[in-house]
């Protein structure tokens, strides 16, 4: 039974960002099975998953495709490494397929495990990278306030998290942060265009302070996803850019969460016209069914790795022949039913569509951004003065709860309701979720007399 469940969690697993007294008190949520965008919790309630896992199902729950290629890869050869000059064929297609897809000379890829172990990696390589050239004093790597690059101590390093920051003190010396460039809370009296101009030129502002030759890389998803779903004005990343060339500071475009047609682009640096010198990408490789990440390196920053010897590094499990099998298996699904093509031609703007004809009337969401399928509402007070909601109003909490009460999963990011359902979802679940936010919204607004 479910409180059987919970009994048995409660005593033996200290769970992943949760206060473990909630477990405790209420228990955990069981989640036992998933088919297409929904999943089914222990008390066999339908549960539509507006996050995707944790935007990760991008081709939704069921899939046997993926089941039969991990099984036929574990009958084959259940494990292989690459480490001193080995290989297995399905490492050599994976690193095949994804230089396809990827923009053009992002065409070399070392594997990981995670999204974290794969930002981990990137800031080796480019520390090492600069060191080959000569220049081992380019170290910093700059990244930006509320950004989420993973949970080993070099990813909450790069991460601009306060509540991670703060907890052990545990960052490392070497990373810098600037202002996330969210110009609903953070843009003022400036035009949306003048403002992303602003936040670009606040990174040459901390190269400038901290020496250019002290600098090796900045760091940002296209799209900043666990911060809030923060698209930059379009004046953004075109400076960005500009700054990073000038500079000689390497580009890292985080695509874990943006990646593999989440933006209605299989990349969101192709959505944002960005270059990228290393594109780490994890979640939506595999659609989450199992752990697989992968870094792509830019030519230029391959051909200088080339000339420098043994390449010290490696897991146990990069490029796990199972979860590559899978990996494959799942871009072909995302390819052969043109899931990326639907994100942006149709599934996308309807999903958008709908959000902002939401936000257009209630009198809660001061704010709808996002592009493809991923979203946000910004929770406000006042639409007219842009003040959002204060912590003690509790209402992104408060309308996440009732949203799960009636049967969707969504996610409350500081004031504002996150969403990133599966690329599969359609239209009738698109308004399914939107029943539901509404209700749970109109809630909110009651309780906050609104
Ligand atoms: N980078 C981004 C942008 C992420 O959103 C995440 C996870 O949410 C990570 C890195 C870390 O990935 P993982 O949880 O697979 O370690």
């Amino acid at each position: 039974s479910t409180a059987q469940w919970q009994a048995r969690d409660a005593r033996h697993h200290l769970h992943s960002f949760t206060d473990p007294g909630l477990i405790l008190e209420q228990g955990s949520r069981i989640i036992v099975r998933g088919e297409g965008s929904h999943v089914w919790d222990s008390d066999g309630r339908k549960i539509l998953d507006g996050m995707a896992g944790l935007w990760c199902v991008n081709i939704g729950y069921g899939r046997t495709e993926l089941s039969d290629a991990a099984k036929a890869q574990m009958d084959r050869l259940p494990y292989y490494n690459n480490h001193f000059q080995s290989a297995v064929p399905a490492m050599i297609e994976l690193a095949e397929r994804l230089a396809g897809l990827t923009p053009a000379g992002l065409d070399h890829f070392t594997f990981a495990n995670s999204g974290s172990e794969a930002n981990d990696v990137i800031v080796r390589l480019a520390r090492y990278y600069w060191k080959l050239l000569g220049k081992p004093g380019k170290r910093t790597i700059i990244s930006r306030t509320l950004a989420y690059h993973g949970s080993t101590v070099a990813g909450v390093s790069l991460g601009g998290m306060p509540a991670m920051h703060g907890m052990d003190n545990g960052t490392l010396p070497e990373f810098a942060h600037v202002e996330h460039p969210h110009w609903y809370v953070n843009g003022g009296d400036l035009a949306p265009a003048d403002y992303g101009l602003k936040a670009a030129r606040a990174i040459e502002e901390k190269i400038l302070e901290l020496g250019p030759d002290n600098v090796a890389a900045f760091i940002a998803e296209p799209v900043q996803g666990a911060g809030g779903v923060i698209v930059p004005p379009e004046t953004y990343w075109p400076e960005v850019q500009r700054i990073c060339r000038a500079y000689d500071v390497l580009l890292i475009a985080d695509e874990v969460i943006c990646g593999f047609g989440r933006t209605g682009a299989w990349f969101g640096s192709q959505t944002f016209g960005i270059e990228p010198d290393f594109m780490p990408m994890a979640k939506g490789i595999s659609s989450g069914y199992l752990p697989i990440a992968a870094v792509a390196l830019h030519d230029r920053i391959f051909d200088v790795i080339a000339k420098g010897g043994l390449w010290p590094h490696g897991y146990t499990y990069s490029g796990h022949p199972v979860s590559c099998a899978v990996a494959l298996a799942n871009i072909e699904i995302i390819a052969g039913e043109g899931l990326v093509e639907r994100v942006r031609d149709d599934i996308g703007p309807y999903f958008q569509a709908s959000l902002q004809a939401l936000a257009d009337r209630h009198p809660l969401v001061g704010e709808r951004r996002g592009v493809g399928l991923m979203a946000a509402l910004q929770l406000v007070r006042d639409k007219a003065t842009r003040t959002v909601c204060t912590m003690e109003d509790n209402a992104a909490i408060l309308t996440r709860e009732a949203c799960y009460a009636d049967g969707l999963i969504a996610r409350a990011v500081g004031q504002s309701m996150v969403l990133s359902p599966p690329l599969v979802i359609t239209r009738g679940e698109v308004d399914e979720l939107m029943e539901i936010l509404t209700r749970a919204l109109d809630g909110t607004a009651r309780t906050l007399g609104l």
